[in-house]
């Protein structure tokens, strides 16, 4: 029986360790990536509720040195994670004052522009938004609408949904909304 194991351990190894180790860094970047974003702001009153790039009729708003658009947040995250460029903060520092009370469509922008330069096409987006209020649903597809140019995409490669958290925890009692996205990008050359 041990050389049954044996032998499959050696039939796998050499694309997991071996000779593939080499044939890995030749095709560094090469074929279809994935990238993964979260984001977090605080609700809070006296500020407009940015969100997907839209303006959302709300009592509250998100706080944040840009307008604090959770959701391309996390999308401009996903998209930095797949191609290894570290993260939103990193390349836009919320320390820089060229940033404070910007409008995060154009941070999404730049992030896309960052991709292409590097030989990026963004391929689909998938995210999710965890808030109690307002109920986003009827404003999804103007959200589509206006990411998905930012991106050089169409609204079928942009999914967005939205979700309450049951009233439990933060998102629940309504002190902040969170976002989660994926993006898959590719090699254009
Ligand atoms: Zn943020």
């Amino acid at each position: 029986m041990a050389n049954i194991f044996h032998s499959i351990f050696r039939a796998f190894s050499p694309s997991l360790w071996g000779r593939g180790g080499a044939a890995r860094s030749d095709r560094a970047g090469v074929g279809p990536r994935i990238g993964f974003g979260y984001d977090v702001h605080r609700l809070v009153e006296g500020r407009p509720l940015w969100l997907g790039g839209i303006l959302i009729p709300h009592t509250h708003g998100l706080l944040g040195h840009s307008d604090a658009d959770v959701l391309i947040h996390a999308i401009c995250d996903a998209l930095l994670g797949a191609a290894n460029l570290r993260d939103i903060g990193f390349q836009f520092p919320d320390t820089d004052e060229a940033y404070r009370g910007i409008d995060s469509k154009i941070l999404l922008r730049r992030t896309a522009d960052l991709l292409h330069r590097r030989g990026y096409r963004v391929g689909n987006i998938d995210a999710t938004v965890c808030a109690e209020h307002p109920k986003l649903n009827p404003h999804i597809e103007e959200m589509k609408a206006v990411l998905a140019p930012l991106m050089d995409i169409t609204t079928d490669d942009v999914s967005l949904k939205a979700t309450t958290t049951e009233r439990l925890g933060f998102t629940g009692r309504e002190e902040g909304i969170s976002a989660y996205a994926v993006a898959l990008i590719e090699k254009t050359e």
